[in-house]
């Protein structure tokens, strides 16, 4: 008897603990219930039949719904990679949980390697912005947002920090069929306002097929060779040529970032081109 109340009472006691660690650790137990209350309500907005506010006739007639049976959700096709411009993870969760920032992504990467998850990849993140991409001007929209904890300043990418995002887009790519050329950052969509991701080693995520790189031998280009159309080509806004020039630079050649192209640079340019015509 005695020593069946001894258990009951260690039970107790650990079931206790759990508990308070469970609320102690979890310091997001507020914004995680605001996060389900809104998927809830988007989840409300996707069963309506018909649909509220898809007025599909201009005649203001009764609307008609017939619901198939064939249909899917809807996936990115793009991977947007941004760093955080902040101290730390901790940091960036915090900002990303504070409804006047009005900023999120789909995970946030730390040195350490650790991955959280900040909003489902059907769900749309508020982490591209204003910018543009090929045609693409709502990014928001179509792609998954990554940040790497990183203030920008620093070239330094641990290598868990990186072995975890190529896991992490090694899953995105195959779950979704992102083509390898839709692997771009920040700076590439809004050139005019975003350095980021700063000092990034985009040639080590091409080689495992996340982004597209250039060849090792580069042929020189046609004396007619158009940088602007190849630029545009590749998929930057050239609306403000000096920005999507550093941009590209930024991504592909790292050393220089003047808003000119050298004959170096051109070469790398036409290479790439090639690849994305
Ligand atoms: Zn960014």
């Amino acid at each position: 008897m005695k020593i069946k109340n001894r258990t009951r009472k260690a039970f107790v006691f650990i079931a206790c603990s759990v508990f308070m660690l469970s609320c102690s650790t979890n310091k997001y137990a507020e914004t995680d219930k605001v996060y389900k209350k809104l998927a809830k309500n988007f989840s409300k907005a996707i069963r309506a039949t018909p649909p509220t506010d898809q007025k599909i006739d201009s005649l203001n007639n009764e609307q008609f719904f017939v619901g198939t049976v064939n249909m899917g959700i809807r996936k990115p096709n793009y991977v947007i990679i941004h760093h955080t411009a902040q101290e730390s993870t901790a940091q960036t969760l915090k900002t990303f949980t504070l409804t006047k920032t009005a900023v999120s992504a789909h995970y946030v990467v730390g040195r350490d390697g650790k991955v959280y998850q900040m909003v489902n990849d059907y769900l749309r993140a508020q982490h591209a912005g204003i910018g543009k991409w090929g045609n693409v001007t709502d990014m928001n929209s179509c792609s998954i947002g990554i940040e790497m904890d990183n203030n920008g300043t620093t070239d330094i990418w641990t290598e868990a920090q990186i072995n975890s995002l190529c896991a992490l887009l090694a899953t995105l790519k195959k779950k979704y069929s992102i083509p390898t050329a839709n692997f771009i950052g920040h700076a590439d969509y809004a050139p005019t306002r975003k350095p980021d991701p700063n000092n990034f080693p985009w040639k080590t995520l091409a080689k495992k097929g996340f982004g597209l790189w250039y060849d090792d031998e580069l042929q020189l280009p046609p004396a007619d060779f158009d940088t602007t159309s190849a630029l545009r080509i590749i998929g930057y806004d050239v609306k403000n040529l000096g920005a999507a020039i550093t941009a590209f630079k930024r991504h592909f050649v790292g050393t220089d970032l003047t808003p000119q192209l050298t004959e170096p640079d051109k070469l790398i340019l036409y290479n790439l081109y090639k690849k994305y015509m």
